[in-house]
This record gives C-alpha cells, structure tokens and sequence, in this order.
C-alpha cells in the first residue's frame, strides 16, 4: 500500500541532508563539548556555529539560545523558573495552549500558589487582546503571559509582536511557544519584544530529542536542571552534538527554501480546502483554518458533518496518516480542550473534526487519495444540520 503521510504538524520525515548531517557528526564530532582537548573542542566549536545560526535567524545574540531536549522542556523550563527565579506570582494564559504549556502553569497554581488568569478565546478561536490588556491592568502582581505563536489543532496565528508590546506597556513578561512557527516563517525578535520562545527540531525535519529555548538575557532567567556548566548553567547535561547538528542542518534547509516551500504549502493547503469543499457537503473549517492570513500554512482543520470517532483509524487503514485532534475520538480520551472551545455543543456531539498538516513534500495527489478516502468513509454517514449558535 502507497502511504501517504498528512500529520507534520505532530511531526515531519527527517530530511535525507539532515540523516547525512547527524551521521557526520556522530563519526567525527565524538568529542565531549566540555574537553578541552581537540575532540572536545570540534564538538564545542559545532554547537557554537548552530547557535550563532539560529540567533541570525531570530536577529539576537547568541548567548540568548539555550539548547534544550524538545519543546516540551523549553516551555516547562521558562514557565517554572519565571515562578521559582523570578518571582512570578501571575500567569496569564488561554486554554488554547498545548498541553506542556497549560500542564506547566497548572503545576506552579498547585505547587507554589500561581494565579492563573485564562482569557477565553472566541468560536474563531481569537484572543481578546483588549482582555488581556485590562487584566494587566487590574494587577500590580509580577505576571507572565504565555500565549502560543500558532495553535498546533487549528493552526491560528496571534499577533506576537501586538502581544509583546501590550506586555512592556503593562509590565508583565511574555513567553510565547512558538514551535509551530520555528523555521517556518520569519521570527525578528529585535522587532518583537518577547521575553522567552520555543523550538523543536522535529517540527521542521529535523531530529526529535533537540530544540532550544530563546531566553532574553535582560530577564535573568534560570535553568530548572541543574549539574555541569553546559549551556552557560541554564541546562545542565552533555549536550546532543548530532542533534544540535541535525537542528542547524534542517534550519539552514528551511531558511534557504522558505519562499519555495511557504509558496508550495499555501497551494496545497488552498487545493486541500477546495477540493473537500466541493466533495464533503457540509464541511466546515474549524478556526481561521480556511484562511490564507493569520493560519499557519501547514494546517487544515475540518469538522466533518457527521460523528464518526473510528475516522483516524479507517483512513490510516486506506494508509493515509491524519490527526483526529477529537473532539471526542475514543473512550480512552478526553475532548480536545480547543475543540471545546471553540466548537458549539451540537457541533460537538455530531461532527468530527479532522487535521490535515502539510509539508513541503506533500503532493495534489496525496491530497486526492484523501479527498477519495473521505468520500468513501462519508458515504456511510448521515450529513447533520449542525448551523445553530455556537457556545
Ligand atoms: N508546543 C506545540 C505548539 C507543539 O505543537 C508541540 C508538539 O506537538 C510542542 C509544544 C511540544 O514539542 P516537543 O514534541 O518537541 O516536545
């Protein structure tokens, strides 16, 4: 069976140029990083050159980039330590964000006492920023916001840089998760005042198990994992040589391709939307999905006009690989929190919602053996009348 693989925003096939990067690496750059012997220092030098790479990229300076294991950890590290180093007693956040971000701010409320604020976002899935605004304004209590740059379920895009300057006006430090964004799009952060940001390598074809957290020097954070004196003491732990390669590698790959590929994804995303538009009756576009500005490039997310929870598991049977991001896909799991909030109540007990993320590698013809598929599966379903208010 032709696989044909539509999840990237979960992650992406790992460039052929990045596998012969990591490769290299792992023969020759064997060294310890903390030698300081010759073998350690090649590794060392390697490190240095990605970490200069990335802070041309996002227009800082290098000592502002600390390599980390995955998104995952940057966005536990930057919200903890802002609680355990630097006195935050507030954190504003949406119930948008995922799940390492929203689990992180939950553990410091139970643990240490954090208020938390949640700015609910509309049935478009956008953030007041008027709200987020007036809460600033409503307290004199040392406050993080942490609002994503992109959702990964319905791929909206904030306003970063209007986010970030809201949070100087007011005071407050901002740390935006900007994983779905990383490489994808051009990031100034001399422009955009965020404090703190996010990266993972898998997100762009590059390797799981490295990414790295942007971490404005003026705020002083500090790291949570302590040891060595690996990356200037904020991440303790010998650090990924192949990894940070790998990252570096599918970095430089996506910054030299960035108009092709963005050009290519926003064709195939528009193809994606017509042609399920015209075949599925009764499809809508969750979010601002269906839009050409302010959605990332790579997402679709669809709510299909009938409740089918097996839906993921019939198409990755026809060998097409999608991510239900469910409303309700099984018994096991709970409803996704953003489909909740942004879906009405019938909506969410008669529709299915359905993701479909692209790559620069996605084809027409990938998206026509899911458009097949789809037909095929809705055949089976009964189209409901789902146009009542939302929530
Ligand atoms: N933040 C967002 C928006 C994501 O989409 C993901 C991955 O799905 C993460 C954070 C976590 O990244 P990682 O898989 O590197 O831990």
């Amino acid at each position: 069976m032709n696989k044909i693989y539509l999840d990237n925003a979960a992650t992406t096939p790992l460039s052929e140029e990045v596998i012969d990067a990591m490769v290299e690496t792992m023969k020759v750059n064997f060294g310890n990083p903390s030698s300081t012997h010759s073998f350690g220092q090649e590794a060392k030098i390697l490190i240095e050159n990605v970490r200069r790479q990335i802070a041309d990229y996002l227009h800082v300076t290098p000592a502002e980039i600390i390599f980390t294991s995955c998104g995952t950890e940057s966005n536990n590290m930057i919200i903890k330590s802002c609680v355990e180093h630097l006195g935050v007693e507030r954190i504003i956040s949406s119930p948008m964000e995922h799940k390492c971000v929203s689990e992180s701010i939950l553990d410091m409320k139970n643990r240490k006492g954090v208020e938390v604020n949640y700015i609910r976002p509309n049935e478009k899935g956008d953030i007041d920023l008027a709200k987020l605004d007036e809460l600033l304004k409503n307290s004199d209590k040392k406050t993080l916001v942490s609002l994503m740059h992109a959702n990964n379920e319905i791929g909206n895009i904030v306003d970063i840089k209007k986010i970030a300057q809201i949070c100087k006006e007011n005071n407050a430090l901002f740390h935006s998760d900007t994983v779905q964004t990383m490489a994808h799009m051009d990031l100034d952060f001399s422009d955009i005042p965020v404090d703190f940001a996010s990266c993972s390598a898998h997100k762009f074809h590059g390797p799981k198990g490295i990414g790295f957290a942007f971490i404005r020097k003026a705020t002083g954070l500090k790291g949570i994992i302590t040891g060595g004196p690996q990356e200037r003491s904020l991440r303790a732990g010998t650090e990924n040589v192949a990894g940070i390669s790998g990252l570096g590698k599918a970095l430089e790959l996506s910054l030299n391709n960035m108009e092709a590929y963005t050009q290519h994804m926003q064709n195939i995303k528009q193809y994606t939307i017509n042609r399920i538009a015209e075949e599925i009756p009764g499809v809508k576009f969750n979010g601002r999905s269906s839009e050409a500005d302010n959605s990332l490039y790579t997402v679709v997310s669809l709510l299909l006009p009938y409740k089918n929870p097996l839906i993921g598991l019939q198409l990755d049977m026809k060998g097409i690989a999608v991510s239900q991001g469910s409303a309700c896909s099984s018994g096991a799991s709970k409803p996704s929190m953003v489909m909740m909030m942004i879906l009405s109540e019938v909506e969410m007990d008669h529709c299915t919602p359905l993701r479909v993320s692209f790559s620069h590698m996605t084809t027409e013809k990938d998206i026509d053996a899911l458009v097949d598929a789809l037909k095929e599966i809705s055949k089976d379903f009964v189209i409901e009348n789902t146009n009542v208010e939302h929530r």
